[in-house]
Order: structure tokens, then sequence, then C-alpha cells
């Protein structure tokens, strides 16, 4: 299959918008990672989804909107709480899940009875829902278990070949995939962290609690509230370790450890202070650019052929939550306490 390079024009987001009304796949930028986008209501183009990054079939979708209105007819009710969350947070980087109406297949859904619904605030992302006039199933665009796209150039690396289109927009400025919350059961409860933090939600949703496996292993045979938790996610080809200590603690450890292509995956400017090739991944006490640089240096340590990573431990509030949740399912939970 041809992939078809498409900028940001006005002409190209409305053939963006043609091909997928069409049933077709074409990777868009979003806010938060480059989502590969498909008519949602469309069973077919629905699976062509999963077919083209290799996804499990029972890991479900989330759709995109570009206006509220689009809610309804996809939710079987819409609970009272996400107007208040729309209203503090959408359009953004939040994923909500509701009850599902008919219309939503099941293909989308991942065979559950509900479906995530997200707003974003992406303008490009908007213009090519609107273009469309359907809402857009839109998961990472990048090959499953590989570290999900932030600029067009991660989408062409694993995306050319497999899909319609690209759009190449802008690298993606929060560089994390959506929070996403379950409003399907009592009390709310936060399955994934995002850009939109758990304290921010407590101040619309005071209950919200934490499911458990944002932060730890799923013991065996548990079932994911959130099915995509339970993969494998976000690893580059090295083995990650993410050691907890100071940085001279880090150094100490790195020096007696590290073997054949080792690498360290470490805090703006600590580069120069290690004996040892680095690729950093924000600053250590700004979050935000964590999660902004995180998936592009773990394919950077892929392109350099890193074998083993020692990782730097983010903090694990605000923001710094969602960049943890992703760093120790990169590092298959090896978290070593310095
Ligand atoms: P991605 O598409 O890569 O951004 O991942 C979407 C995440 O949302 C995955 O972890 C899914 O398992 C989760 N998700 C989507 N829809 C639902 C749903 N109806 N119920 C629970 N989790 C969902
Ligand atoms: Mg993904």
């Amino acid at each position: 299959m041809h992939t078809k390079l498409l900028t940001t024009s006005e002409q190209d987001l409305r053939e963006a918008g043609a091909i997928l009304r069409g049933g077709g796949l074409v990777a868009i930028p979003t806010e938060t990672v480059y989502g590969l986008a498909a008519n949602a209501l469309d069973e077919r183009a629905v699976r062509s989804i999963f077919e083209a990054k290799g996804r499990p079939q029972d890991n479900p979708l989330i759709v995109h909107v570009c206006d509220t209105a689009m809610i309804p007819a996809l939710a079987a009710g819409v609970p009272d709480a996400v107007r208040s969350l729309a209203e503090r947070f959408w359009p953004g980087p939040l994923t909500v899940i509701m009850p599902k109406s008919d219309k939503v297949p099941s293909a989308t859904s991942g065979g559950l009875d509900t479906v995530a619904i997200r707003f974003p605030s992406d303008e490009t992302a908007r213009k090519i829902i609107a273009y469309a006039g359907v809402p857009l199933a839109a998961p990472s665009a990048n090959l499953s278990g590989s570290p999900s796209p932030t600029t067009a150039q991660h989408c062409i690396d694993d995306m050319t070949g497999r899909i319609d289109a690209i759009v190449c927009g802008e690298d993606c400025k929060v560089g994390v995939e959506s929070t996403v919350i379950t409003l399907a059961e009592n009390p709310p409860r936060l399955l994934r962290p995002g850009a939109v933090t758990l304290e921010m939600l407590r101040e619309v949703l005071p209950d919200i609690v934490l499911d458990a496996a944002v932060k730890h292993r799923l013991k065996p045979g548990a079932v994911a509230a959130s099915p995509g938790m339970k993969y494998k996610h976000y690893a580059p080809k090295a083995k990650v370790v993410i050691l907890d200590g100071s940085f001279e603690q880090f150094a100490a450890y790195v020096g007696e450890h590290r073997q054949t292509d080792a690498y360290g995956l470490v805090f703006r400017g600590e580069e120069q202070c290690l004996d040892l090739p680095c690729v950093s991944y924000g600053s250590e006490t700004d979050s935000l650019s964590q999660a902004k640089g995180l998936f592009g240096a773990l394919r950077r340590l892929d392109e350099l052929g890193a074998k083993q990573v020692f990782a730097r431990m983010p903090s694990k509030t605000g923001v710094g939550l969602a960049v943890y949740n992703r760093l120790i399912r990169a590092a298959g939970f090896d978290v070593i306490k310095l």
C-alpha cells in the first residue's frame, strides 16, 4: 500500500477527512501523541487499525469527537459528571469511559459494553474530525508494543506501507497519551494517568480512585479494567532498569553494573557528568518536559543500538505520575531502590 504524506494545509486536511469517511486509515497529529484514525462507526475500517498496528483485538480504542454534541449518539445515557468534566478539561487530553450505544461497533470497544471518548484540543485533529464528519477511533499510531509516536517522522518510521496517509503536523505538545478515567463504575476510577492529573480531577470528582494497575504490575490472572494496561508497552529493544536514588547513587551504580552497549536515560544536563553515553528525557524538575521527551528518547535508544538502559526515576506526582506509568512499563516494572 502506498502511504501518502499530507501537510496541514486546508486542502490536505480535507483529503484526510475524505479518506477517513471512505473507510481508510490516516495517522493524525493530536496534542498527546499521533493517532491512527479510522471511522469509529465503520466496523471494517476499525478492524484494519488493529491489523496495521498488530494490536490485540480485545484492546479497545478511544473515539475522538470535535464537538460534545457528537457524544449522545455514542453513549447509552451520558453520565452527569461529563458536563462538569467537559467544562473544565475539554477540549484536551482527557478520555472518559461511559456505557456505549448500539451505534458503536464491538470492534471499537474491544467487545466491552463501554466506549472511551475524547475531545482533543489540537486544532489539526479537530479539523480532520470535522472534515471526516464522523467520530474517529484513534489509538496511538505506532506498531503495537513500541513507544507511541510524538513526531510525524515516528509515524513514517512505523506506518509507511501499512496505512493510506499520514498528516505531517507539528511535534506533539504533551507527548504522552491522554488521561483515561471511567464513569461506568462507582466511584469513578483513573485507569491511565496523563497531562490531566489526578490532583486536577479530584477538584471535579472528589471521590475518584486510582486503579492499582497505574503503578503496579497486574497480578497473574487479574482482569485489567483498562485492557491496554496488561500489555507490554512503550518498550525499546534494550533491557531498561529504573534506578531510584540520587544522581550520585545513580552514577556509582552504573559504574559497577554497566555492560556493553549500556546507555543512560537521564535528565537534561546530566549527560556531561557521566562516563556513559546518554539520552536525556526532560529536565529533573519539570514533569511536562519529561512527558514531551520520553517516547522520543526511547526510540532514540533503539536507533543507537542500546542493549542495557539505566533510567533516572521521575517524580510520581502531577504529570510525573504519567511519566512514571509509561517508564515502568518500558522497564518491565524493574525498579531498583538505591
Ligand atoms: P491507545 O489507543 O493506545 O491510546 O490506548 C487506549 C487505552 O484506553 C488503552 O489502555 C485501552 O485499554 C483503554 N480503553 C479504551 N476504551 C476503553 C474502555 N471502553 N474500557 C476500558 N479501557 C478502555
Ligand atoms: Mg498506544
